[in-house]
Parts: structure tokens; sequence; C-alpha cells
């Protein structure tokens, strides 16, 4: 049973927050999850997902917390309801590329791709295994691990102010992991919305995920086999904070990813998700005075690898609480 009041407080149910509040949960501490939203309208919920380093501001401490989550990935992908899987893909390049992709750095033995088998317009490829995760399924995963755990969720209106989390919780620890919203609650003006759109359609059974580069800048060609679905990319759109999807962009996802896999052609758009990736110059995982006494643990500002980095970020969250505890 939770206790009346937790001892960690945590903002924000997309997959650093819920991903935190397990880690806490996990080390012994009551903990409340607090969403504007739910998990499913998150910017997570519209991730490919796919493990690798992508889109993410320089920090020394990102390759330590690549490795903890892919430890984690993998041993989640023995258990389907996770929607984590380790699946072979080709990730392919327009120009000479003689070095595997830095995506890759902690996956053993990428190899170079046969020139035949690239999709037309290709001229190099590497091949790897990687998690792929299907993100509905792992937040709903997360939320179920949550929960059984004794963790409470609760939704409401987006928090104006850190301020005003002492109205809702007198929890010693604080947990801030509300993603962009950041920019505006804490605020840090130092975060950029990097608009992604995808879209989802039935998989007429492509079981290998592949990422090519594009000559036009803020597009990427993926495709992520989800089991019976598969979800087609996308956009890297910097400064767009819109999270209406343009049925244009949508139209051309559809065209480049059946020219890279035309057993794809004319199938039905199951959805749209956009998100808006949290860039920031560097992840912010640190701690800052309430102003009340009590502590907030930053976490968020994961820019392109927030499912990457989620439960790396989530050890060291648990690891600053259970310093702050005492
Ligand atoms: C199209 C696309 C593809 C991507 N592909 C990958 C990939 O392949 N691999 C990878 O690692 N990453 C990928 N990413 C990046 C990844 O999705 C993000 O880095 C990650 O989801 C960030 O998670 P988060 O929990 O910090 O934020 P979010 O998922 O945005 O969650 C933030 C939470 O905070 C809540 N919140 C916000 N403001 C407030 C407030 N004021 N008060 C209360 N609650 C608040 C929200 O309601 C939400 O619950 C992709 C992103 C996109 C858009």
């Amino acid at each position: 049973m939770p206790k009346p009041s937790p001892d960690a407080f945590v903002i924000g149910a997309g997959v650093c927050g819920l991903s935190s509040a397990l880690a806490l949960l996990r080390s012994g501490l009551a903990v409340t999850v607090y969403g504007a939203d739910l998990p499913h309208r998150s910017t997570s919920a519209a991730a490919g997902a796919l493990w690798g380093v992508h889109l993410v501001g320089e920090d020394e401490r990102i390759g330590h917390w690549a490795a903890v989550t892919l430890d984690h990935f993998r041993a989640l992908g023995t258990d389907p309801s996770s929607g984590v899987k380790e699946v072979a893909g080709l990730h392919a390049f327009l120009g000479d590329q003689a070095e595997p992709p830095d995506m890759t750095a902690g996956l053993p033995s990428p190899a170079r791709a046969d020139k035949a088998t690239l999709p037309a317009g290709y001229r190099t490829g590497w091949r790897y295994r990687a998690p792929v995760i299907s993100m509905p399924v792992y937040l709903d995963y997360l939320v179920g691990q949550v929960i059984a755990s004794g963790g409470t969720l609760r939704l409401g209106q987006p928090l104006r102010s850190l301020a005003q989390v002492r109205d809702l919780s007198a929890a010693p620890v604080i947990v801030n992991c509300t993603g962009i919203g950041a920019r505006e609650l804490v605020p840090d003006d130092a975060m950029t919305p990097v608009r992604g759109q995808v879209v989802v359609v039935p998989n007429p059974g492509l079981t290998e995920f592949f990422v090519g580069e594009r000559a036009e800048p803020e597009r990427i060609t993926y495709l992520f086999p989800h089991g019976p679905t598969v979800l087609l990319g996308g956009t890297e759109q910097p400064g767009i904070a819109s999270t209406a999807p343009d049925h244009a962009a949508a139209g051309e996802i559809l065209a480049a990813c059946v020219a890279v896999e035309p057993r794809l052609a004319g199938l039905p758009v199951l959805a749209h998700r956009v998100g808006l990736r949290p860039l920031r110059p560097q992840v912010r995982l640190e701690t800052s005075p309430l102003g009340d006494g009590r502590h907030v643990v930053h976490n968020y500002g994961h820019g392109g690898a927030g499912v990457t980095l989620s439960w790396g970020c989530a050890q060291a969250v648990s690891a600053e609480a259970a310093r702050l505890h005492g």
C-alpha cells in the first residue's frame, strides 16, 4: 500500500517519468507520478523507437546511461508484454560511410551491408541488431509495473511552476520529468522542440528495421516493425512546436517508405503520431533546491534519445533520491 505522503513525487508520465518512478519504487520509496496527460499522449508515445544515441546534446554521461538501458531492454526482450524486442536491421547512407553509424556505439559487431542488397539510391549500409520498442505497449507495461509496485498515477492540470508542487505533495523529493514541458515549467530557455511525425500502418510481414539517410534536412526514413503494425518515419523539425499531424508530410513519409519497401504500398493508415523531442545542449540530470527545504531532481532534455537513455537516467535519479533521503 502506498504511504499517505509519498517519498517521491514524479512530475511527468512519459518514458522518463515512468522509468524514474519504477526505479524509485524498486529502491523501496513510495512514489506518486503526476502527469498533465495520459502516457499515450506524450512525446514518448510517438517515438519509433530504436535503441541508439541520436540527436542529443554532448554529455560524457550518455554512454553509461545508454549502456545501462541497453542491458535493461535486452532483459525485457524475453517478455513479449514489454513491447521490447531485439531486431536485426539495416542503416543506409547516401554517400560512403566507412565507419559504423554513431548510433551503433555500444552494440556488438555492426557489419557492412552488401551493396547489392541496398534499396535504390543508397551507396553504403551497415547491418546490426538493436532493441526496437513499441512505445504504446512499453508505456502500458511501465504503468502496469508502477501500479503493481505500489505506485500511484495521478492526472491533472499542467503545473504552471515547480513551486506549485507545494499544493499537491509534501514528498521530500520531487522529480521533474516533463520533457519539452520543462521549457515553461522550470522555465528553461535552453530547450528546443524538435518536431517528429510518424505514420502507423498494418505490418505486411516485415521483421527487420530500416533507417535511411535523406538528402532533405529535417527528414529521415525509417521503418520499425511492431508485431501487427509498422511505424514509418519521419520528420525532425527544430523549433516547430505544433503537434497537429501534417497530412502532406504523412504522404511524403509513406512514399519514401514505399520506395524502400514496396510491400508497404496501398496500406491503410492506422494512426498519425506527432511528438516534440525535448532537445537541450546537455541533458539536465541534476538536483536543485525547491526553496522550502525540499529538492527537485531534474531528468529532462533527452532530445531524440529519451527512450535509449531512459533506464540509465532512471537509475541515476534513484541514486540521487537515495542520497537526498539520507
Ligand atoms: C517521432 C519521434 C521519434 C523518436 N524516436 C526515438 C528513438 O527511436 N529512440 C529514442 O531513444 N528516442 C526517440 N525519440 C525521442 C523520445 O521520444 C524522447 O526523448 C522521450 O520521449 C522524452 O521522454 P520524456 O518522458 O522526457 O518526455 P514526454 O514523453 O514528453 O513526457 C513528458 C510528461 O510530462 C508531462 N508534463 C509536461 N509538462 C507538464 C506540466 N507543466 N505539468 C505536469 N505534467 C507535465 C506530460 O504530460 C508527459 O506526461 C523520438 C521522438 C519522436 C517525436
